[in-house]
């Protein structure tokens, strides 16, 4: 009870009726509490089954369920997505150069997925993630690589008008190895890659 009224003592000196009306409510618990309000620590962000959950759904993104080459192997863009979204790791291809295995996608990956769409509003398929077969060191290996073929109903070349805006967009958002038409083997698609 001193306490309370040391703090109501406190308050009057700013405060309006306000004030001693919340400070009755509260009387139950300790002052102290009351006067330095608990430090509460940012929303976490959505987890990566949430975010893979919500581009899987997403009716802007399509995503292929099969490897560009035509290959079946539960490791295309559509497996990637739909294992990630059950909690799991995605699955990479075990052809070419592809080292077989899962590997975690990451989520600043993901929340550029659902940026690119919904902030963006672009329409658009993803050809490959963690499966596919790239070169040696690729970064789609690591979970942190997406391939885009089509863009607002349109492929990927240069005659594209929105490939380049598309690819600034991902550069915005972290990515750091941004290929497309004009970069050696990616005249039909658009490559987005984060930093290991
Ligand atoms: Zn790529």
């Amino acid at each position: 009870m001193k306490l309370i009224f040391k703090f109501l003592a406190i308050t009057t000196l700013t405060s309006s009726t306000a004030l001693f009306t919340s400070c009755g409510s509260l009387s139950g618990s300790k002052p102290k509490e009351v006067v330095v309000p608990v430090k509460t620590s940012k929303p976490s962000l959505s987890s990566q089954a949430t975010l893979a959950k919500k581009v899987l759904n997403h009716p802007k993104i399509t995503l292929l369920r099969k490897q560009v080459s035509g290959r079946l192997d539960s490791a295309s863009s559509y497996h990637n997505i739909a294992s990630t979204a059950r909690g799991y790791s995605a699955k990479r291809s075990s052809y070419g150069t592809a080292p077989g295995g899962y590997v975690k996608l990451r989520k600043q990956m993901l929340q550029t997925m659902l940026y690119l769409a919904d902030t963006k509003g672009y329409s658009y398929r993803i050809t490959s993630i963690a499966g596919g077969s790239h070169s040696r060191t690729s970064r789609h290996y690591a979970g942190i690589a997406f391939d885009v073929d089509m863009i607002n109903g349109r492929k990927v070349s240069y005659s594209n008008p929105y490939y380049k805006a598309f690819m600034r967009a991902g550069r915005a958002k972290g990515a750091t190895e941004v290929l497309g038409p004009g970069n050696k083997a990616h005249s039909s698609h658009v490559h987005l890659a984060w930093p290991r």
